[in-house]
């Protein structure tokens, strides 16, 4: 009897609604602590494509549509849905790598950041996410705005295939060649995808020799002074430089309300490095900082450990995000109310330098634009949900009108619908949907139907 039919036979590790088990099967599939107060008739823990075509064949027969769970790191819990099958990926974890090729595939519910270190063992990189956790199931499908993605593009770029199962349970791969639609679809849907990918083919790339990062902060009194720097010299930060303004009640070096400005440089050596920073080091407000550091050379590991002090586990988060390419002075006024509105830290605003080329490769990615703005509302007691929950959103409408759309991968789309993909390309995937799933077995994005 080959697998297939064994597995459909035994079944997998699952749990209906109510069962023992089921709650913690629930909670577990969240890595915000916020938990939706939403119930799938079933969850299924898979450990291998086999289980996920008997989920998938499962789900058919009893009329339940289906969500997709790899690392669970979908801020507003996207795969937690009201009824239908939750299919968690999370230990679909392996990880090949062909060196010379330039070549690695990697199952859904891998973190980034132990891809990185994979990779990284064998001289080898790869633009996963800035932070400890997130797994490249979700991360790929939304883009994927990783470590060095200025140069080589959001991660979803690298995907040369997928291993996918269909709604209707077969297997089959996507490529330039094959199930084109498919994968079109799957570099840029994210949440709103319609198969589920078991295996991810990826292009790698050699490790850059030089990995460090430039810092400085700033007291809170300077924001206008500082946000019109980031904004006038963003267009000319080389392409080896993330510009990151972090701002926050608690910023490094001030001790209450300000911003760090992070600059991680990935380069093929330190005079290189030295160079990217100079827009930086020797920029108008060097002599106005509370805190300085010209070069810093780090390892992935150190630059994982400190972006992870702004997302502490077992917080609860309401995140929204906007692209813009507003004038500073429209955005100022927006800037100063979520500064004076923000709640304490780990709360923070994100600024992120982007300036993307004029083209990408067709796919279904396609809303980007200079400068991207994230609120990231993070609290520990559920006592002040009222209190905190809406500051995100309320701002980002706000300033919508500046705003030419917004990133999957802080989406909120169920409180704050807003354009994540051109209009040309939601009208493609849209069409793709209604053939590949014409029934609408699979989840799509909250606040769409
Ligand atoms: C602390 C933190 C830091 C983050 N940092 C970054 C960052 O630096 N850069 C960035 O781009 N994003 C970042 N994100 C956002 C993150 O990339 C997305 O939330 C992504 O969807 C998470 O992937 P996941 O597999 O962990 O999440 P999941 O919640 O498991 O997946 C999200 C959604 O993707 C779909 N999906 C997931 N796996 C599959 C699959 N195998 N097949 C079909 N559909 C699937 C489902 O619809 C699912 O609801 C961050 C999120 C958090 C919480």
């Amino acid at each position: 009897m080959d697998t297939l039919n064994r597995k459909l036979l035994v079944g997998q590790v699952s749990f209906r609604r109510g069962e023992p088990g089921y709650e913690d099967a629930r909670r577990a599939t969240m890595w915000n602590a916020r938990l939706p107060d939403r119930f799938p008739d079933v969850i299924v823990q898979a450990q291998d494509v086999y289980d996920v075509v008997a989920a998938v064949r499962l789900a058919k027969r009893e009329g339940l549509r289906l969500s997709v769970r790899s690392g669970g790191h979908s801020w507003a819990g996207n795969h937690v849905r009201e009824g239908g099958l939750l299919l968690d990926l999370s230990a679909m974890k392996t990880v090949t790598v062909d060196k010379a090729a330039l070549r690695a595939t990697t199952e859904p519910g891998r973190a980034g950041h132990e891809l990185a270190t994979l990779l990284g063992r064998q001289g080898l990189f790869f633009p996963t996410g800035h932070c400890k956790g997130v797994c490249v199931g979700g991360y790929l499908l939304q883009g994927g705005f990783g470590w060095h993605s200025r140069t080589l593009g959001p991660a979803c770029q690298s995907v040369i295939g997928l291993d996918l199962v269909t709604v209707d349970g077969d297997i089959v791969h996507a490529s330039p060649t094959e199930n084109t639609d498919l994968y079109w679809a799957a570099r840029g849907s994210g949440p709103g995808f319609f198969c589920v990918v078991t295996r991810f083919h990826l292009r790698v790339y050699p490790k850059p020799s030089v990995i460090g990062f430039a810092m400085q902060s700033f007291a809170i009194d300077r924001l206008e002074e500082v946000f019109r720097f980031a904004h006038e010299v963003g267009p000319e930060v080389p392409k080896s430089v993330e510009l990151q303004l972090l701002m926050s009640r608690n910023a490094t070096g001030v001790g209450g309300p300000g911003i760090e400005v992070f600059a991680p440089v990935f380069a093929d050596g330190y005079r290189d490095a030295v160079r990217d920073l100079e827009f930086l080091n020797k920029g108008p407000l060097r002599r106005k900082t509370a805190l300085k550091v010209p070069f810093a050379p780090s390892t992935m590991n150190l630059m994982y450990l400190a972006v992870m002090t702004h997302y502490p586990a077992q917080h609860r988060y309401v995140v929204d995000n906007m692209w813009t390419r507003a004038p500073i002075d429209a955005l100022l006024p927006g800037l100063h109310k979520i500064a004076a509105t923000m709640p304490p830290a780990p709360s923070h605003m994100l600024w992120l330098n982007w300036a993307p080329p004029p083209t990408r490769p067709d796919m279904a990615f396609s809303v980007e634009d200079s400068i991207y703005v994230a609120l990231y509302g993070g609290w520990k007691h559920a006592a002040d949900d009222e209190k905190y929950s809406t500051w995100a959103t309320e701002r980002m409408r706000e300033m919508a009108p500046l705003s030419s759309g917004c990133q999957l991968a802080d989406e909120n789309l169920g409180q704050r619908p807003a354009r994540f993909v051109t209009d040309e390309n939601l009208r493609r995937l849209d069409a793709i949907r209604s053939e590949r799933d014409p029934q609408s077995r699979f989840h799509s994005y909250m606040g769409r139907p």
